[in-house]
């Protein structure tokens, strides 16, 4: 079979040059393939001409729909994928996290886009700032997508999730994407895109594929490009130094090999949940993909008084793992991705036991035969703050180091001689030692886990990085950040800065604000479905006052008493008050009362408040009055969505009582209708 690179939308194999992809059990050949021959300067053209203009007719919440049902559509299939994914030596465990981990990606951007995104083309980034006295002139960061393409260059241990945990979040943003996987497991990455042209729920031009090199295509990138590389330091550090790509600070995201540590408290004795919470999870990030994972723990930090007993437990635990072929049903550990990379680990075993004796394991056991098999194998370290090689060198397979330490202070600057790690983790249930871990580790790290008897039973572990929250790390580990909701969607978008009138900044973010022109309602707006409020859509009630009588009948049912509700000598002491002041809550409930419209009608429910804030105390005999301005919207599903309306309260003097928004979710049709 010759793999096809997918280019300016046709599917083409290369003319030459073919490398042999080899099933990482039998050691024979699946697939040839190449990339030679491609014009890559033209596919960047036709991401930037094509792609980019298709994917930017739609708005952030188009395209999330477009991502959950591409989601769907790829678990349709997964089992085709499953079957070709054990050529790549992992099991069905293995590849559940490569394959139904890498869909989760694309629902989790999908989902937290239509949650955190506005529905439209602009993301709004944090909050309006004030520049001037009179309010006429405002600042705003807004984000928009870059122009050029995503360039996505994996490594092969996640042929699946590393190519779609990055897909995701640039997809969101509206930047066509071309992915380039490692060469030795293209074949599976190559399946799932041709899954995804035959889905046809992308715009033309959105994903191309490279099964190969990318040939002169870093020398075409320019400053709307991004590229995102996983992978090694060295290859990393070739790469984002390239002259182009430093001449036109082309952005250049890398996570790369991290030596991860995880530290054992010294409460954590043998016995205690904690002690065999580390034990299983160290044994677990060593056999799991047969090491080969980015996150795993390369360097297990001990307490020296527990280091013969960890060393037994772990001994023990391997003695239950059986190795093999991943298809067979009892197989808990399949094969390294292909003997040049069970090479390549061999090479750093022998650096590292240069420097530390092995103590479980047989790097020798699987010397002979087709397949790219090898036994777990950990070292012992007693001396690790004099040793060099365990805290700079990565094997990428089945490998770690039980180190011992003394105290608090050794096991942080353990942690930190990985000079940057994707992950660290605490066993301990002593809350002052991991606070001390994370106060001194955290800043070397972008992940820690806190990991304990109390979370045991719903932790994701050490090795899962988790699309909610930031993948990456410093130093070593590269130095990027990805996924972390609507963070990893920014690095595919430019963020700005607008000045200007209110409503000059209203009219580019398509959110009302305060002090832009109101549009007069028609009727009243909760009679309205979710498409015909328009933002900026305004009522404006009538006025209420307010009596001492009601205070009270307010303090007396809910029990709220403070004295400055019930107290008038008290509350004019205040320096808040000037006399007995009603309820904020109690305001919020006669603003409600003033503004709702009560009969069935498309208006469903109330989901919430933001940013509310009291301004100005109101008294009895003070008249309030309630405008209620359409602020913004976003479709939440498929029959309605969510309208965020700005409420704000004033009295008799027009002065503001209190401000929020307040949030209801609207139908489509009117259910009642
Ligand atoms: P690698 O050799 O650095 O390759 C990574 C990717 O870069 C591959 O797609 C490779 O393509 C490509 N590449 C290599 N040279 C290139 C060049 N001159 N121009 C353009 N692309 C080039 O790493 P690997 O062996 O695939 O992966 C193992 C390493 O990745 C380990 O060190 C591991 O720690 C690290 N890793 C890090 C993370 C993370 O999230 N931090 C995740 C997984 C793995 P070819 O295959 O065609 O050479």
């Amino acid at each position: 079979m010759i793999l096809q690179n997918y280019a300016e939308g046709h599917w083409v194999a290369g003319s030459g040059n073919y490398r042999s992809l080899r099933d990482s059990v039998t050691g024979k050949e699946i697939a040839k393939t190449s990339s030679t021959g491609l014009n890559f300067e033209a596919m960047l053209d036709y991401a930037r001409s094509v792609g980019g203009p298709n994917l930017r007719k739609y708005g952030f919440h188009d395209r999330a729909y477009m991502l959950k049902a591409l989601a769907s559509y790829l678990m349709s299939r997964k089992e085709e994928l499953y079957e070709l994914s054990y050529s790549t030596g992992a099991t069905r465990k293995d590849s559940w996290v490569d394959i139904e981990g890498g869909f989760g990606t694309l629902f989790f951007a999908s989902s937290k886009a239509r949650r955190d995104m506005p529905d439209g083309d602009v993301h709004v980034d944090g909050e309006l700032e004030n520049l001037s006295r009179g309010g006429t002139f405002m600042g705003q960061h807004i984000a928009l997508p870059l122009q050029g393409a995503a360039i996505h260059i994996n490594a092969y241990n996640f042929p699946i999730w590393g190519a779609l945990e990055k897909f995701g979040p640039a997809f969101i943003a509206g930047i066509p994407i071309i992915i380039k996987p490692a060469t030795v497991g293209s074949y599976l990455t190559e399946a799932m895109v041709k899954m995804i042209v035959e889905a046809d729920i992308l715009p033309a031009g959105a994903v191309q594929l490279i099964v190969g090199s990318t040939g002169d295509l870093l020398d075409h990138v320019g400053c709307q490009d991004v590229v995102s590389f996983t992978g090694s330091a060295q290859t990393a550090s070739k790469l984002r130094s390239a002259p182009n790509i430093m001449k036109n600070s082309t952005r250049f995201i890398a996570e790369q090999d991290s030596l991860n540590g995880c530290v054992l408290g010294p409460d954590a004795a043998p016995g205690t949940p904690e002690f065999d919470l580390f034990i299983k999870e160290v044994a677990n990030e060593i056999s799991v993909k047969a090491g080969q994972k980015c996150t795993a723990i390369r360097r297990a930090m001990v307490p020296a008084k527990y280091m013969d007993a960890a060393a037994k437990a772990l001994s023990e635990r391997f003695e239950k793992i059986s190795i093999g072929d991943p298809r067979a049903k009892d197989t808990r550990m399949g094969a390294l991705a292909g003997l040049s990379q069970r090479q390549d680990v061999l090479d750093k075993l022998e650096i590292l036991s240069a420097e530390n004796p092995i103590i479980i394991g047989d790097k020798d056991k699987f010397a002979d035969g087709e397949g790219a098999f090898l036994s777990p194998i950990v070292m012992r370290c007693d001396d690790p703050l004099n040793k060099s090689a365990v805290h700079e060198v990565e094997a990428f397979g089945p490998v770690s180091t039980l180190m011992s330490y003394e105290n608090t202070d050794e096991a942080i600057t353990l942690l930190r001689k990985g000079g940057g790690s994707l992950v660290a983790s605490v066993f301990s249930y002593d809350r002052s030692f991991t606070r001390e871990l994370v106060l001194g580790g955290a800043a070397f790290h972008g992940r820690m886990l806190l990991a304990d008897r109390e979370s045991a039973g719903e932790s994701t572990g050490h090795g899962s990085p988790l699309p909610h929250l930031v993948h990456g790390g410093p130093g070593r580990a590269g130095g990027g950040e990805e996924m972390g909701g609507t963070r990893g969607v920014m690095h595919y978008m430019q963020r700005t800065a607008i000045q200007g009138s209110p409503t000059a900044i209203a009219n580019i973010t398509g959110e009302w604000l305060p002090t832009a022109p109101e549009i007069k309602a028609t009727e009243h707006p909760f009679r309205r479905t979710y498409h015909q409020l328009k933002v900026g859509e305004t009522l404006h009630t009538k006025s209420r006052e307010i009596t001492v009588k009601e205070i009270e009948l307010f303090a007396n049912s809910t029990g709220d008493k403070f004295y400055a509700h019930m107290n008038p000598d008290a509350a004019s002491t205040n320096p808040f008050f000037e006399d007995r002041v009603a309820h904020g809550y109690l305001l919020l409930s006669w603003a409600a009362g003033l503004f709702v419209e009560p009969a069935p009608g498309p208006v469903l429910a109330n989901t919430g408040l933001n940013n509310l804030a009291f301004m100005t105390p109101v008294y009895a005999g003070d008249e309030i009055k309630v405008r209620l301005t359409v602020r913004r919207k976003k479709r939440r599903t498929e029959d309605y969505g969510e309208v965020g309306w700005d409420v704000e309260i004033t009295n008799q003097k027009d002065e503001i009582c209190a401000r929020y928004e307040l949030l209801t979710m609207v139908a489509f049709e009117d259910p009642y209708a």
